[in-house]
C-alpha cells in the first residue's frame, strides 16, 4: 500500500467531526472504527465495493473497474439508486484483466485503452477508474493513467484508489467520497449561484426517495446544487463548493466530507433524516433556518412553516384510516446507522411498538437518539444471531420484521411478515409521502390473510400415525396432470 493511501486511511480514522471517534483513546482510534475483515468473511463488502456504491449513483459517469472480471461482477448494481436522466451509471465497464495481462504487465495499457473506448462509445461526463486488489498489488499506477487519459481525451478521468484489501465497505465509502474532494469538488462553477442552494450528502435516491423530497424543496425555492450521490450528475459534485448549506443524511460514512466542505469552503452542515413526519419537518426547518442565516430571504421561514403545516395535515389525513390497522402492533427492526432512530421515531408516531432495534453501524449519536426516542436502551441490541431472531419471531414477540434482505428468510421460516427497509428495497419511504407508503406496506404485509393460513396446522398434523392420508384429487389442483388430460 502506498504511503499516501496509508496516510489517507489514518486520516479517515482521525475524523474530528465524528463524536464516536473523538471519544476514543489515541490507540483505539488508530485501529479504525470498523472491524477488520477476516478471510472468507467479506460478505459485507470490501473497501472497493464501499467506494463503488458511494459513487455509482452519479449517473452520467462511466464507472470503470480496473480488475479481473469478478470484482465488478460481485458489486454491479447492488443498490437500487434511481436516475431521472442518464442510465450510463448502470452499465458495467471493466478492464477484465486476465492472468496473461498480469504476467505480461499489460494492466496500465489495457486501462488506457478502456478509457479511450468508453469515452468514444458512451460520451460520458467523466470517467471514474476504480483500483482493486489485483491491480493495486501488481502496482498499476491508475493516477498516472487517469492523468494521461484526461489530458489526451479532454475529459475528467478520476482515479478512485480504494482497493478492496485496505479495509471494510464503510472505510471504502469514506475513501470514495474523499476522492471526490481531492479531484472533483471545486472544478466547475454554477452559471447562477443562488442563496438557497444546498448540498445533500448521504442520500442515494434508493427507489426514488429523493424524488419524494425534491417537490417539497422546489415549493420552497430550494435547489439541490450538490449531491453525493443520489441522482447526481458529475457537475453537481463538481459544484458542491458553491452551496450555502449541507444536509448530511447518513452521518456515519460521510461526516468527514461535510466537515471538510465546511472547513474549506465555509459551508455549514447539519445532520437530518427524511424518515417520518416529525424528522422530515425538523430537517426542513433546520435547512431553512440555516439558509436564512446565510443570507436567504427571511420569508423562507414562514413559507417553510406553511408548507409543513399543509403537508403534515395532508399526511395525517392519509394515515388516519391506516392507523387502526397498525396501531399497537409490534415490530422488530434490524437495520443500521441513522435508520435505527429515524425509523423508530417514524413508527412510534403511528403507535407501532418497536420491540427491538439493532445498533449495528450506529454511532454514539445514533444511540443517544434511540434512548431519547425510546426512553431507555433496553430494546437496543448490537447484533442478533439468526437463531435468536428466529426464536423471537417464532414466539410471536414481534408481528413483523423490518430489515435488509439477508434476514428475510429468517422471518419467512418463522412465518412472520418481512419488510425491506435497506438499500435494496423497491419502495421509497422518504418524506411525508414515503411515510404513507411505509404504513401501507406494514398494513399490507401484517394484515395479509395468507399468514393465518400459513400458521394454521397442516391437514395431516395431529392425525394418528397410522391414519391414511386423504387422497388428493388431481382435478382439484390447478395446472395438474388431470387438467391437461382433459385438453
Ligand atoms: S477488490 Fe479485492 S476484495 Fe474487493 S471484490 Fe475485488 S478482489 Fe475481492
Amino acid at each position: 500500500m502506498s504511503d499516501a493511501l496509508k496516510q489517507k486511511i489514518q486520516n479517515a480514522f482521525q475524523e474530528p467531526g465524528c463524536a464516536t471517534n473523538a471519544a476514543k483513546p489515541e490507540a483505539e482510534r488508530k485501529k479504525g472504527c470498523a472491524k477488520q475483515l477476516t478471510p472468507g468473511a467479506a460478505a459485507g463488502g470490501c473497501a472497493f465495493d464501499g467506494a463503488m456504491i458511494a459513487l455509482q449513483p452519479i449517473t452520467d459517469v462511466a464507472h470503470v473497474v480496473h480488475a479481473p472480471l469478478a470484482c465488478w461482477g460481485n458489486g454491479w448494481d447492488n443498490r437500487g439508486s434511481a436516475s431521472s436522466g442518464s442510465e450510463l451509471y448502470r452499465k458495467g465497464f471493466t478492464t477484465d484483466l486476465t492472468e496473461l495481462d498480469i504476467v505480461m504487465g499489460n494492466g496500465e495499457k489495457k486501462l488506457y485503452r478502456a478509457i479511450r473506448e468508453v469515452i468514444a462509445q458512451e460520451d460520458p461526463a467523466a470517467v471514474f477508474v476504480y483500483a482493486t486488489c489485483v491491480t493495486a498489488l501488481i502496482g498499476d499506477d491508475i493516477g498516472a493513467v487517469c492523468k494521461a487519459a484526461a489530458e489526451r481525451f479532454g475529459r475528467p478521468v478520476i482515479p478512485v484508489n480504494v482497493p478492496g484489501y485496505v479495509g471494510s465497505k464503510n472505510l471504502g465509502n469514506k475513501l470514495g467520497a474523499e476522492a471526490m474532494l481531492d479531484h472533483v469538488v471545486g472544478t466547475m462553477e454554477p452559471a447562477e449561484p443562488g442563496l438557497t442552494d444546498i448540498n445533500i450528502i448521504g442520500d442515494f435516491n434508493l427507489s426514488g426517495e429523493l424524488w419524494q423530497i425534491k417537490p417539497l424543496l422546489d415549493r420552497l425555492g430550494i435547489r439541490i446544487l450538490g449531491s453525493l450521490s443520489g441522482d447526481a450528475r458529475y457537475a453537481q459534485v463538481a459544484m458542491m463548493h458553491r452551496a450555502r448549506v449541507t444536509m448530511l443524511v447518513c452521518s456515519h460514512a460521510f461526516i468527514a466530507i461535510a466537515r471538510k466542505l465546511q472547513d474549506r469552503y465555509g459551508i455549514p452542515y447539519f445532520e437530518g433524516s427524511f424518515y417520518g413526519i416529525s424528522d422530515t419537518s425538523a430537517a426542513l426547518r433546520t435547512m431553512c433556518a440555516m439558509l436564512v442565516d446565510r443570507g436567504a430571504p427571511p420569508d423562507l421561514l414562514d413559507r417553510c412553516e406553511a408548507l409543513i403545516a399543509d403537508e403534515e395535515a395532508r399526511t395525517r389525513a392519509a394515515l388516519a384510516p391506516l392507523r387502526p390497522k397498525v396501531q399497537g402492533r409490534r415490530v422488530l427492526l434490524y437495520t443500521g446507522g441513522h435508520k435505527t432512530w429515524s425509523v423508530v421515531s417514524a413508527l412510534q408516531e403511528l403507535g407501532v411498538e418497536v420491540v427491538g432495534t439493532s445498533m449495528r453501524k450506529a454511532t454514539d449519536g445514533d444511540r443517544d437518539r434511540v434512548v431519547e426516542i425510546m426512553g431507555d436502551d433496553t430494546h437496543m441490541f448490537e447484533n442478533m444471531a439468526p437463531k435468536e431472531m428466529y426464536r423471537m419471531l417464532r414466539e410471536a414477540r414481534a408481528d413483523v420484521l423490518m430489515s435488509g434482505g439477508r434476514s428475510q428468510f429468517v422471518a419467512l421460516k418463522a412465518r412472520v411478515p418481512w419488510i425491506d427497509v435497506n438499500q435494496e428495497k423497491h419502495e421509497p419511504y422518504a418524506g411525508y409521502a414515503g411515510m404513507v407508503e411505509l404504513v401501507r406496506a406494514i398494513d399490507r404485509e401484517m394484515n395479509n390473510p395468507m399468514w393465518a393460513e400459513l400458521r394454521a396446522p397442516a391437514p395431516w398434523e395431529g392425525l394418528a400415525p397410522d391414519t391414511p392420508a386423504a387422497p388428493v384429487l388431481l382435478s382439484a389442483v390447478p395446472g395438474s396432470k388431470a387438467d391437461f388430460e382433459d385438453c
